[in-house]
């Protein structure tokens, strides 16, 4: 990193490249603490730019824009992984950045990012680079019934084809414009995790305990902590796992990483790495209430120099992510009876202030937190039956 971090205090200005919900969240939790916060995002009506001190309306690589931003803020962070890494790297001389846009750049390319989960030490899906003809046609067998996935800006499920046999596998990548991919054998999941780290410039390495996904057509649906069906010896490993990928690219910041756990061949349970996001993520959205620290709290903490501290989960919790579809019903558009769901114990909604609602765009997601995982999935459960 061209400048060390050194702590910032409350009151300094803290800036983010990107203005979603993830960004929104980052300023929420930014602001609570104490700090003035930029937003950089093309769109007037960014979740972030909406609430932040100042929104900066520019192109992420306009260079007036950029300017701007580090002229507002002492530090600097993404929120999405597709920002260019040339804008970060831009950034970072005038002003410390976390993630640094090298470890960015290797989280936007799945063939990157599968060669640094293998430097790493830890194990991901068999899976072929394929980018020419040539690599096409050498594709094993062994391969298929396999996933192609668009190497770069894939996400809920976009950019991906499931081919059977090599001829489907070339009309899907004559499909995907033949942009570089990753063919990945189609594994049989038993379950998803993730887990999220937060690293501070020292290599200090905290982390919230193993989250347990569910995916609706590629979408995060449900995030259940703690996860119901994990062992302690497999979610240690997670945990390991997770610490040595950020360590390895000597990450700062808030790094989630997914994992599938599949069949070991020995009637047990094996973990491979899916996909790592360098900064805070979808299943993480549970911490803010039911954490002592939230994923967004130890991002700002990292990129403001701040200690880190162990997160303490304190209430069993489910979380609900609340797409666009909500907000139709046969047909019309409506408003969700949030205040019946709001009615319900334990229940914690939030809304992006997204002004139009479309089918599978993330609005906001709901959190139940509980005294047991049992009462916290039979509230998520009444949830999902008011909302039909
Ligand atoms: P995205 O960037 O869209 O999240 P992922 O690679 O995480 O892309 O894929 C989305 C979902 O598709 C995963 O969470 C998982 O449910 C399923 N999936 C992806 N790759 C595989 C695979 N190799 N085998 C089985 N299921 C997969
Ligand atoms: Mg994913």
């Amino acid at each position: 990193m061209t400048h060390p971090i050194r702590p910032l205090q409350p009151g300094a200005t803290l800036g983010v490249m990107g203005g979603g919900q993830l960004g929104r969240m980052f300023v929420h939790a930014a602001q609570a603490m104490g700090y003035r916060t930029a937003v950089l995002d093309p769109d007037p009506a960014s979740p972030a730019g909406l609430v932040s001190h100042l929104h900066i309306q520019a192109d992420y690589l306009d260079p007036a824009g950029l300017q701007q931003l580090a002229e507002a803020a002492e530090a600097i962070t993404t929120e999405f992984e597709n920002v260019p890494a040339q804008a970060l790297r831009t950034l970072a001389e005038r002003r410390p950045v976390a993630p640094a846009g090298d470890a960015v750049a290797i989280c936007q390319d799945r063939a990157a990012e599968k060669a640094h989960f293998g430097a790493s030490g830890v194990p991901c899906a068999p899976h072929a680079v394929i980018e020419t003809a040539e690599q096409l046609a050498a594709v094993s067998p062994e391969l298929l019934p396999g996933i192609l996935k668009t190497a770069r800006m894939g996400y809920d499920g976009k950019g991906q084809v499931r081919v059977a046999t090599p001829a489907e596998l070339a009309a899907a990548w004559a499909e995907l414009k033949q942009v570089p991919c990753v063919l990945e054998k189609r594994l049989a999941l038993q379950r998803e995790l993730s887990v999220i780290v937060a690293r501070g410039a020292d290599g200090q390495i905290v982390h919230f305990p193993v989250q347990q996904n569910l995916h609706r057509d590629g979408i995060l649906a449900v995030t259940q902590v703690p996860a119901p069906e994990v062992d302690a010896a497999l979610a240690a490993q997670a945990v390991e796992r997770a610490g040595l990928i950020a360590a390895e690219m000597g990450y700062v910041g808030v790094l989630c990483v997914e994992f599938f756990v599949v069949d070991d061949g020995q009637g047990g349970s094996a973990l491979v790495a899916n996909e790592m996001a360098p900064r805070p993520h979808n299943s993480g959205h549970y911490t803010i209430d039911a954490c002592d620290v939230s994923q967004f709290e130890l991002q700002v903490r990292c990129m403001a120099g701040l200690p880190l501290v162990m997160p303490r989960l304190h209430s069993p919790t489910v979380m609900l992510n609340l797409l666009g579809d909500l907000w139709f019903a046969d047909g019309q558009e409506r408003t969700p009876p949030w205040d019946r769901v709001l009615d319900l114990p334990g229940v914690h909604l939030h809304l992006y202030g997204k002004t139009s609602a479309r089918p599978g765009r993330k609005m906001g997601h709901l959190t139940v937190t509980a005294a047991t995982p049992e009462a916290a999935t039979a509230t998520a459960l009444q949830v999902c039956a008011l909302l039909g």
